[in-house]
């Protein structure tokens, strides 16, 4: 890891254009830096090399004309052509002179030597520079004759072309040298930055995008190897900082967000331990308000609940349901007589010898103190009385031991009920008119009567002497129906 592969190199190279590269905008900006740079070199340096060669120009015609009259004037006293020929040869190796004519002073040439057309040729740049093409006559005086006089003339033509040539060319060598190294220069910087710089920068750049803070399955990843003790370097340690921030924050959160979880599991356990306490309780609470506590038989609400299903399907489905309706003998002298204890355990015992002496789908219910009553679905007045009767025999036999002694009761029982169209076939055309009447009611307003009625029989066997069963009058249906309207 302390040193990337080739691989990640490639990477780099692949995601980043070279082209876009800092290095490669220094590249292009010193460049033109240098160029710039090179121009204003040479346009110096050439300004400095025309005057330093215009001086040579100015200086050399100066020399080389004043140092050769003397030669002219021996030439011309002596009409010496041979010397005039070995001086004008002198002359012409200054590759300025174009042309030397001596004339004498009766304006004929004397002696003219002109350059080789061909050997220096002028451009017009000979024209414009150094002063141009320049052409110096001189007297030439007999030194001998007092005053001196004039014997002739030195006629000199100079030409600055080889200065001009001169000059052009350390103009394009110098300013070619300095493109050369600008170029070079700006190579070496922009790949020195390159190195320094870019390169490092993209690595670590590489490295950002690959590493993952976040994956603690895996250890924190080190930024790529960089051996100087640079802004680079600092940037890498800033990051790996950062990420081991990051790391540390989602630790954190992580822990965080497992002991919310585990919280929210456990409340979802004790909300559902609740619940179903809750619903056991119900379950408890609906048995309590539906049971009677003393004997455990069903209450007055259950039973009365019971009843009205049992009207709905005489209703709909023709099916007779009777009712039983019984009170224990003078039971308040029975308290009186052996305690209100001895009466609880007569209850306990009436409500056993009842349920030993019922089907299952018969409803024995305690309807308040010593009254209890029976719901006999599917059955007949007949066999209601058949059973109401069997019943009060069962409690006439029964045995309550209490207190060292046996205890006797008995109770008296009215019977009512809603027989089937079979049921009604023995009773009499009244009868059977009250009790289809019956049919348009409501449930609860049928019960009502089919209670009242009951209870009206129960009154009954009370009055003919207690301990004995009586049917119910259908006859009374109409006073018990406004009774029953009235009371609900
Ligand atoms: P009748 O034959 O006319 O029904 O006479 P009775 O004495 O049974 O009638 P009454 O209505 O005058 O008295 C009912 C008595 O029932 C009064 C009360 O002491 C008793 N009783 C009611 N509920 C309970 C109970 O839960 N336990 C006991 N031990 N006695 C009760
Ligand atoms: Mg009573
Ligand atoms: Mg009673």
């Amino acid at each position: 890891m302390a040193r990337q592969s080739d691989e990640d190199d490639n990477d780099v190279l692949a995601s980043l254009k070279l082209g876009s590269t800092i290095a490669a905008r220094q590249l292009k900006y010193s460049l033109l830096l240098a160029v710039g740079l090179g121009f204003l070199i040479v346009a110096f340096r050439g300004y400095q090399d025309y005057r330093w060669l215009a001086e040579i120009y100015q200086q050399g015609n100066q020399r080389v004309t004043a140092s050769n009259v003397p030669v002219a004037v021996q030439a011309l006293q002596k009409r010496d052509l041979d010397l005039a020929d070995v001086m004008v040869g002198g002359m012409m190796s200054q590759r300025s002179i174009q042309r030397v004519t001596l004339m004498t002073s009766d304006g004929d040439v004397f002696y003219e030597r002109r350059r080789a057309a061909g050997e220096i040729p002028t451009t017009h740049w000979a024209e414009e520079l150094f002063g141009g093409l320049q052409t110096i006559s001189v007297p030439v005086r007999d030194p001998d004759v007092e005053p001196a006089t004039v014997m002739g003339e030195m006629i000199i033509e100079f030409s600055p072309q080889v200065f001009v040539t001169a000059l052009f060319s350390r103009l394009s060598w110098s300013f070619l040298a300095t493109m050369i190294l600008a170029v070079l220069m700006a190579i070496v910087f922009a790949g020195l930055s390159y190195y320094i710089f870019s390169r490092p920068l993209v690595r670590l750049g590489n490295y950002l995008v690959k590493s993952d803070p976040t994956d603690e399955s895996k250890p924190m990843e080190m930024p790529p190897y960089h051996r100087h003790d640079d802004e680079i370097q600092l940037l890498g340690s800033v990051t790996v900082g950062l990420f081991g921030m990051i790391r540390g924050q989602l630790g954190q959160l992580r822990k965080a967000r497992d002991e919310l979880l585990d919280a929210n599991v456990n409340l979802e356990a004790r909300v559902a331990a609740r619940t179903e306490e809750l619903n056991a309780a119900m379950k408890k609470l609906e048995v309590l308000a539906s049971t009677d506590p003393l004997t455990g038989l069903p209450n007055r609400r259950s039973y009365l609940a019971r009843f009205e299903e049992a009207i709905s399907v005489w209703r709909r489905r023709d099916t007779p349901v009777s009712i039983i309706l019984l009170d224990i003998d003078r039971f308040k002298a029975f308290n009186d007589t052996h305690g209100h204890q001895a009466g609880d355990a007569v209850l306990v015992e009436l409500a056993k010898v009842m349920q030993s002496n019922l089907r299952d789908i018969d409803l024995p219910a305690r309807m308040g103190g010593e009254e209890f009553a029976v719901l006999l679905p599917g059955e007949e007045i007949e066999g209601a009385m058949k059973l109401a009767e069997r019943l009060r025999g069962a409690f006439e036999k029964a045995v309550v031991a209490f207190g060292g002694h046996d205890l006797h009761f008995t109770a008296s029982f009215g019977i009512a009920g809603l027989p089937s169209s079979a049921g009604m076939a023995n009773l009499d055309h009244e009868t059977t008119m009250h009790i289809d009447g019956l049919k348009s009611w409501d449930s609860g307003d049928i019960s009502a009567v089919m209670y009242s009625l009951a209870d009206s029989a129960l009154y009954d066997a009370k009055k003919n002497g207690r301990n004995r069963c009586e049917p119910c009058d259908f006859k009374q249906i109409p006073e018990h129906s406004n009774l029953s309207v009235s009371e609900t």
